[in-house]
């Protein structure tokens, strides 16, 4: 059990908000085919859209064993998620595994192990909620870089707070940007009274 279990939960999607996936997958493209040229602008939400020419490749890539694995922590993810505990709520993580990957969720499971577990300890992975039905989680929020979420209308949580990135700007959604935002407190605060 967490010793966060009387706090309101606070949903934290993995991909984009604390793994840099798109940071590997440009890496490991760049090993590959140092012929094409990386992108200065993200666009899409799905990286490979952005490349519609090497797009196969672009997924043949994220579904590699190991890929999960090895991504990089993104900027200021081990401070963000304290954040959100010293402002009193309970990070939760919710993230959807990668369909055509089959080894995605036992990596993002051995990842929060290695990057979370020694710092925040074993309730991160314990509780850790990987599932394609974010909407059926419940929280007071859900931060989340996805421009929108399947479903959201039905969902549980209270509000889903997109975090920025340059390919989720059409997104209406309320805006946090970045885990040094100081604006953190006020839109988990605001979610939870949607
Ligand atoms: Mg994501």
């Amino acid at each position: 059990m967490s010793k966060f279990e009387d706090r309101p939960i606070a949903l934290i999607d993995m991909d984009g908000p604390l793994a840099d996936f798109d940071a590997e997958v440009v890496n490991r493209l760049s090993i590959r085919r140092p012929d094409i040229p990386i992108l200065k602008t993200r666009h899409n939400f799905y990286i490979s859209d952005d490349y519609p020419e090497h797009s196969l490749l672009l997924r043949e890539i994220s579904d590699e064993e190991g890929f999960f694995e090895s991504l990089p922590l993104a900027a200021y993810a081990l401070e963000g998620f304290q954040r959100v505990i010293d402002l009193g709520y309970h990070p939760r993580i919710c993230s959807k595994p990668m369909r055509s990957n089959p080894y995605s969720k036992i990596e993002k499971l051995k990842w929060l192990e290695r990057e979370f577990v020694p710092i925040f300890g074993e309730y991160v992975v314990k509780e850790a909620i990987i599932t394609p039905n974010k909407h059926e989680q419940e929280g007071v929020a859900l931060i989340d870089d996805a421009p929108a979420i399947p479903k959201s209308e039905e969902a549980l949580y209270g509000e889903h707070i997109v975090f920025d990135m340059e390919y989720n700007q059409a997104s209406e959604q309320p805006r946090l940007y970045g885990w040094l935002d100081d604006n953190l407190a006020a839109l988990l605060e605001a979610a939870g009274n949607s």
